[in-house]
């Protein structure tokens, strides 16, 4: 362990809406800079102008200042063309990165060849062989060079990865990948590492697709002349059938939001998601953060199952304050509605439904059996004392002079007094409903 200060980054490229394995990977690297003290970083991966699109900046902004997520500095790529340059010019002087001049055509023309010998599709290095005078003529005749990153081919490549272990690949199974195109556009892989070096990246947290282009990346670290930082590669989300799933890809916080999922509840579970640590209905982050440890996470593939999501969101939502959720209460919702329905709630949008039942009116047919008594309920209501438990009061009495007990006394009360079968307690409900509104409710 060295002493450098902890440093994470999410770098999503703002081509679409972030979903939940781009949320997962947000989590894990706010988590993991809140655990060590250390700063988490917003970098906008927005080299390709083309894809890009500011509608998104604005929504992953958004997505991450609803989750709590919020970034302790931003940066975005297309400011910093210059320094990518610099850089590049570096490696190219070094010979680490070379052009290449191939079309397309001609590398799918070769990879097929390979195949077809058996043989992986592995770059043949040509250009490496070119002359400066078949460069020279190739650009005369108006051939632009994409550039490629040189393997080191001496040794293999390993790091010890915070979630695999320690990984090995042997560069001579690699293509030098391309680093920039034709049009001196760039690709992920080089500005990404410049990055990291640039601002100091401790932890390069992610999801385990990117494994492969870590490989590439340390050598580019080192070509650099910086140590690479350490790596977590987290194993990806699967949908609940345990397969890789479309829905996932296009389940994202708007998403939640319209269903009445509570950030607290995306938080508590994929911090929690494919680790050893039960997932548990915990609002507060702190006790979150205090767990979280790349060494709890395991290598499966983890289930992403938005069941178990909605039966924690019910969990939250039973543990929030009144404070915390006044501004999505109806009008006129007072804390000791709130404390009276939350129990009972799925979503805190579900206490509007509840609040309409306990502020009125409310349509409740009752059984034509029911009307006498319900008649000596509300004669009854008029006489108990409202002050301190007037459900206890009325039910205790009714049981006394009609003989009903169980079923048979609370049943038509609380369909008379709330129009459903079920619902939150009546014994909070029924001052909520207060006195006068009971009586007409009874005697309906
Ligand atoms: N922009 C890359 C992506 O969205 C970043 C990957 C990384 O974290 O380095 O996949």
């Amino acid at each position: 362990m060295t002493n450098a200060p902890v440093v994470t980054r999410f770098a999503p490229s703002p081509t679409g809406h972030l979903h939940v394995g781009n949320i997962r990977t947000a989590l894990h690297n706010w988590m993991w800079a809140q655990r060590m003290g250390g700063r988490f970083l917003l970098r906008i991966d927005d080299t390709d102008a083309e894809r890009s699109d500011e509608s998104y900046v604005t929504a992953i902004r958004a997505d991450l200042a609803w989750l709590g997520l919020n970034p302790d500095g931003e940066a975005r790529q297309s400011e910093r063309f210059a320094l990518y340059e610099q850089r590049f010019a570096e490696l190219v002087a070094a010979g680490r990165v070379y052009p290449a001049y191939e079309s397309q055509q001609e590398l799918e023309l070769k990879r097929k060849i390979q195949l077809g010998r058996g043989l992986p599709p592995i770059y043949d290095r040509a250009a490496l062989a070119l002359s400066d005078a078949d460069r020279a003529a190739l650009e005369a005749a108006g051939t632009r060079p994409h550039w490629r990153f040189r393997l080191d081919h001496d040794a293999p490549i390993v790091w010890t990865d915070l979630i695999r272990g320690p990984q090995r690949f042997d560069p001579v199974t690699m293509s030098d990948p391309v680093v920039r195109r034709a049009d001196g556009s760039w690709l992920y892989l080089l500005p990404s590492v410049i990055d990291d070096i640039d601002m100091g990246i401790s932890h390069v947290v992610r999801g385990e697709d990117h494994v492969s282009n870590t490989a590439a990346q340390v050598q580019m670290f080192s070509a650099l002349g910086a140590t690479p930082p350490a790596f977590a590669h987290a194993a990806l989300l699967t949908g609940s059938e345990g397969k890789l799933s479309k829905r996932l890809g296009s389940l994202g916080a708007a998403q939640f939001r319209d269903a009445g999922i509570e950030p607290q509840a995306i938080v508590a579970l994929l911090a929690r998601l494919g680790t050893s640590d039960a997932v548990e209905p915990l609002a507060d982050r702190a006790p979150l953060i205090e767990r979280f440890d790349f060494a709890r996470f395991g290598r499966a593939p983890a289930r992403f199952d938005e069941g178990e999501l909605a039966q924690l969101n019910a969990r939250i939502v039973h543990q929030l304050p009144f404070a915390a959720v006044r501004d999505r209460l109806p009008a006129n919702m007072d804390a000791a509605a709130w404390d009276a329905i939350r129990p009972n709630l799925e979503t805190v949008a579900g206490a509007a439904e509840w609040w309409q039942v306990i502020a009125g009116p409310i349509d409740a047919p009752a059984d034509p059996d029911d009307r006498p008594f319900l008649a000596a309920a509300a004669a009854m209501a008029a006489t108990i004392d409202w002050g301190a438990d007037p459900w206890h009061a009325l039910t205790a009495a009714l049981k006394e002079t009609s003989g009903r007990k169980g079923r048979a006394l609370f049943h038509p009360l609380r369909r008379a007094l709330t129009g459903r079968d079920s619902g939150p307690d009546m014994a909070a409900l029924l001052p909520l409903i207060g006195r006068d509104q009971a009586i007409a409710r009874l005697s309906a």
